[in-house]
């Protein structure tokens, strides 16, 4: 997965921009990548969500400073995300953003008469390494936008109903001639909802919307990793007036592992061992994800050689099978020897012949045939 860019580089102003600099740079960027002027651009959607992201953090006065402190780590892995919201209707924290940029440009969103879908909500879920590896299940607590139970989402006062837009006699849509052409064009007066309310419910004032905050158990399956998104669809905040409810995908993100690290689904693990185990090989225990597993080092192993250990590794996400897991082999040199050990050394160097060293007898034969 790509490195998190800075939120000042994304809004491109720099460090000690004020409130109102970082709301100008926001509206300008936001205006060019608005997945409504770039319907299908998968490029344009991830640099909106970015820059969203960023405004979020950059835009709230004690998000920033803990930006500003700690980076990026400093607004804490886990937890819900603003950044990961894909909609942005009523009951997302951009409501208000949105209402306030883009009610004016846009004339209002477009939304049919069969309501407004719910929101596309992200949880980001971090994972420890075995968890990723295995499979876990755990709950999570999901904010998100709830049909008003006062209302049943209608935004009418109870015991009122909304009445049919009279500007569009419901339709949601007005026509108008032009030249030759005849022009629909969402209709403003009821935002294309095809009704207005007159009478407001005090609980969502008039939204259809509350927030509110789930329990949801996940089944995240063996194998996932960094970077993969699982969807639970239609766990996503509730339609409006009519509308379905959207979907919820939860982004993996996996610690790292004090010993293991990953490739694919290959587990690889560095392990220091001794030179004089090197040199006449030993029996040893390697850690793997299933435990301790006993590894045998022939004698004479050089540093860096690679042992595989068939089928220790990560299991396929939705397949059969498991990767390996690498062992690495690195030949410590001892060091901070007392008087007894490098005598000891010093003796077995005397005695060693250029037999032991193949390798380097190698090497400086080539050297002395090149400055010969
Ligand atoms: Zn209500
Ligand atoms: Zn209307």
């Amino acid at each position: 997965m790509a490195e998190k860019r800075d939120y000042y580089e994304v809004l491109e102003v720099h460090r000690n921009a004020s409130d109102t600099e970082i709301k100008k740079a926001f509206r300008k960027l936001a205006i060019q990548y608005h997945p409504d002027k770039n319907s299908g651009d998968k490029e344009a959607e991830e640099k909106f969500k970015e820059i969203t992201e960023a405004y979020e953090v950059l835009s709230d006065s004690q998000k920033r400073a803990q930006y500003d402190q700690f980076g990026h780590a400093g607004l804490g892995a886990g937890g819900f995300s603003s950044g990961g919201f894909g909609g942005f209707g009523a009951g997302t924290p951009f409501g208000d953003i949105f209402g306030d940029i883009f009610g004016d440009i846009f004339g209002g969103r477009p939304r049919g008469s069969r309501g407004r879908r719910g929101d596309d909500l992200q949880y980001n879920l971090e994972l420890t390494f075995e968890e990723a590896a295995f499979g876990v299940e755990r709950e999570i607590q999901v904010p998100f936008g709830k049909r008003c139970g006062e209302c049943g989402g209608s935004g009418a006062k109870p015991g009122t109903e909304p009445k049919v837009c009279p500007t569009c006699r419901g339709a949601g849509q007005v026509r108008f001639q032009q030249g030759f052409f005849s022009v629909s064009k969402t209709c403003s007066h009821c935002n294309g909802e095809g009704r207005v309310v007159e009478n407001p419910c005090p609980t969502c004032r008039g939204n259809g919307m509350v927030r509110d905050t789930k329990t949801l158990s996940v089944k995240v399956p063996a194998g996932v990793e960094t970077g993969t998104r699982l969807k639970m669809t239609g766990e996503g905040g509730q339609g409006a007036k009519g509308g379905g409810n959207g979907d919820l995908y939860i982004a993996i993100a996996v610690k790292e592992h004090p010993i293991f690290t990953r490739e694919e689904n290959d587990v690889i693990c560095e392990i220091p061992i001794s030179f004089v185990q090197a040199a006449l090989g030993c029996e040893m225990e390697v850690p793997t994800l299933d435990g301790k597993v006993s590894m045998k080092v022939p004698e004479g192993t050089q540093s860096g050689r690679i042992f595989r250990l068939r089928g220790k590794g990560v299991p396929q996400l939705q397949g059969y099978g498991r990767g390996d897991q690498m062992v690495v082999v690195k030949v410590e040199t001892p060091s901070n020897l007392n008087k007894r050990q490098r005598e000891l050394l010093e003796e077995f160097a005397r005695i060693s012949g250029e037999d032991a060293h193949p390798m380097k007898k190698n090497f400086f034969d080539k050297v002395m045939d090149l400055f010969s």
